[in-house]
């Protein structure tokens, strides 16, 4: 039976480009959505732009244009860019929407009638000469821990304190410059400490909805059985503001957060009206649909607490999962401006173009989990190449050749019923991958394609099409191969297609077979219908293209505005990058020269003696002779692969110039050789009869 999804990503805001770091979570998203709608499931994905708030208003003011006019320009450069990474949204909206006004007003409504709403006054900085209530991002002064000057009103950035605006010393408006003066205003809170939204929320917090790492942080901050952690949440600002004005309360406005994951059901209210789905199956309590928010580790606290307890007190549905993601590094770092590694989506378009390259690197290293993945640039190229040109295309290009010119690109008539071994093992996974797609698993996905594809390589090896070729006895083997071959193609595309729409597109124009769904598995090409002539799917990615593209993002880094502390910041910057490009040009240099390599002192060692150490989970002690008077103690971490016994006697290599390390079990005097890798296990070396101890490895 299908199922009914609705699937959401986190709404950018509308005050920036989206950049490398926010597609992590676009394009983690779009493949899932484009597996479940390949499953046959009835899935929709809706996002919106987040447009309401202080720093869009300002910003509008600064450019000299409306808010809207902003939103409006922004939100086009958005889907621009989302389309050009083949995100498919089925409806991308925008917060300031009379359909999420409506939502944002009916719900605090019900909040309202609940008793959960509840007015304070406080008191807070006002500046009086932009004459608005100032958030604690525009209040600067002295930080009143480390004492360093321009930090803003919550945080130091330069020794990591955080405060209220109200500590700073000497205050002023980043706004204006004026000193703050201290006011009251009423405010509308939340009141996220009630009775009913703490149990409500302790209860869905364990049900299953999180993540066990983001389940166990709610827990945090939800405290013990009693504690009653919570505060109330404010979720009302003061005029000026660009938002939504509270029923009844001229002059206040809801607070951008409060409308933000309001925006899904606006965006979705829309796709309803233009393709006739009914909202409420979907939003109404104890709808049997699936909601799934896929957010960023840090807005876990809006969407974990905030939103299901807003959505409960309000009547609607909560939702049935969310999706935690991890931040991207770029090189092994936090993605920084200064260090030139802030790359935004449009820069990578006008670069590299192709954007499947990206999708294909961010899904071999997605997983489930709140970790972060790293874009390492060397990396990515290579990836791609060996991968996504070498392994995967390459074997369309290999076999497509000889069945145009010799088989008037129809496949073998056997082919149909061809149980060759290589294709039952493709289709065997079918199940596997599926299940990795589903749990979002997509790096395991990826890396079985792979070996896949290895196999088909071997395969392709072993027959040898181009020999097959030469000889006009062969004609039977070779059309059969390169039958198998494409088949075979054909099912690593189709196993690829959530990560590589366009590229599969193109595949199935060339295969001439109709748009594929993830049941088409069994399957296969028919030998009525022939294939269209090759044309190229995929270029090799050219080292170059990464090159003048991080190249392009550090130019970008020039001064421009001519406000002192801007310059400081901008020299600050150029330092930093050219200290980035002499470390990018060292790890280019990936050779060694044998000199490099004479440095290590390998050594055929002898296991004389292997034994368990107490309280040493992953260890075992060796004792090695190495040709030595003395023989070495060395602590290896190969537990879980050898039972001491049956190492006894064994030959090995060992690194014997290694520093001695001090290891809470002891002195341990070098290192025992072992190999592993994405597969299970552990595996130490041996040398081949004949070695004798202490023997040099070079
Ligand atoms: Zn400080």
């Amino acid at each position: 039976m299908s199922r009914k999804i609705l699937v959401t990503s986190a709404l950018p805001y509308a005050n920036g480009s989206i950049h490398l770091g926010h597609l992590v979570e676009y394009i983690q998203t779009d493949i899932w959505v484009r597996f479940q709608k390949m499953r046959g499931n009835e899935c929709h994905y809706v996002c919106a732009d987040d447009t309401h708030g202080t720093p869009i208003m300002l910003r509008a003011e600064k450019e000299g244009i409306t808010p809207e006019q902003l939103i409006s320009r922004v939100w086009q450069e958005h889907y621009d860019d989302f389309t050009a990474f083949h995100v498919a949204f089925d409806n991308y909206g925008s917060t300031n929407s009379s359909e999420t006004k409506e939502f944002a007003q009916g719900i605090y409504r019900k909040l309202k009638a609940e008793n959960l709403i509840e007015v304070r006054s406080i008191e807070q900085f006002f500046d009086p000469v932009k004459n608005m209530f100032l958030p604690d991002r525009f209040i600067k002064g002295e930080c009143p821990k480390c004492h360093a000057k321009d930090q803003y009103g919550d945080n130091c950035e330069v020794c990591g304190a955080a405060y209220a605006p109200t500590d700073l010393i000497e205050p002023f408006s980043a706004v204006s410059g004026a000193k703050p003066e201290l006011r009251n205003s009423d405010h509308y809170f939340f009141k996220l400490s009630a009775d009913t939204c703490q149990q409500f929320l302790r209860e869905w917090t364990r049900s299953g909805a999180l993540q066990p790492e983001a389940a166990n942080k709610m827990q945090e901050w939800l405290g013990a059985e009693g504690e009653n952690k919570l505060t109330d949440w404010d979720i009302s600002r003061d005029a000026p503001y660009f938002g939504f004005e509270i029923p009844d309360a001229p002059g206040k406005y809801f607070y951008v957060w409060l409308d933000a994951p309001v925006g899904y059901m606006g965006s979705f209210k829309q796709l309803c009206a233009k393709s006739g789905i009914d909202f409420d199956t979907y939003w109404k309590q104890g709808s049997d649909a699936e909601l799934y928010h896929f957010i960023g580790k840090d807005i876990l606290y809006f969407h974990a607490l905030f939103w299901p307890a807003m959505l409960q007190h309000a009547g609607y549905r909560t939702p049935t999962k969310l999706f935690a993601h991890g931040f991207l590094t770029v090189n092994g770092e936090k993605m920084s401006k200064s260090r030139g590694t802030f790359i935004t989506a449009k820069s990578y378009v006008d670069h590299i173009k192709n954007t499947e390259y990206l999708r294909y690197y961010y899904a071999a290293k997605l997983n489930g989990t709140m970790e972060d993945l790293d874009l390492n640039l060397e990396d990515f190229v290579a990836k791609v190449n060996s991968d996504l040109i070498g392994k995967y295309i390459n074997i369309a290009s290999r076999a497509a050749g000889f069945i145009s010119k010799n088989f008037d690109g129809k496949v073998h008539p056997n082919h149909p019923s061809n149980s060759s071994p290589l294709l039952d093992e493709l289709r065997l996974e079918a199940d596997t991958l599926s299940s990795h797609y589903e749990n979002r698993e997509y790096a395991k996905a990826v890396r079985l394609i792979m070996e896949l594809a290895d196999r088909v390589n071997a395969y392709v090896d072993k027959e040898k099409p181009w020999l097959l070729a030469k000889n006009e006895a062969d004609r039977e083997a070779l059309h059969l191969a390169c039958s198998t071959m494409l088949e075979a193609f054909r099912l690593l595309t189709l196993y690829l297609k959530p990560i590589l729409p366009q590229t599969t597109q193109a595949i199935e124009e060339f295969l001439g077979i109709a748009s594929m769904s993830w049941h088409d598995w069994p399957s296969y090409l028919k030998p009525t219908q022939p294939i269209n002539s090759y044309k190229h799917l995929m270029t090799r990615l050219d080292p170059k293209l990464i090159e003048a593209m991080v190249a392009a993002n550090q130019e970008s880094l020039q001064p421009a505005a001519p406000v002192q502390s801007e310059q400081r910041h901008a020299a600050h910057q150029q330092n930093e990058v050219k200290k980035e490009m002499t470390e990018t040009s060292k790890e280019s240099e990936s050779y060694i020269s044998i000199d490099d390599f004479m440095k290590v002192d390998l050594r055929v060692a002898k296991i004389v003696n292997a034994e368990h150490v107490e309280g040493a989970e992953k260890l075992l002690k060796l004792t090695l002779d190495i040709g030595e008077e003395k023989p070495r103690t060395v602590f290896a971490g190969i537990k879980s692969a050898y039972d001491p016994e049956k190492l006894k006697g064994r030959m090995t290599v060992m690194v014997a110039n290694l520093a001695p390390r001090k290891m809470k079990f002891g002195m341990s005097e070098g290192m025992v050789l072992a190999a592993s890798g994405e597969a299970p296990g552990l595996f130490i070396l041996s040398p081949d009869d004949g070695a004798q101890p202490g023997m040099r490895i070079k």
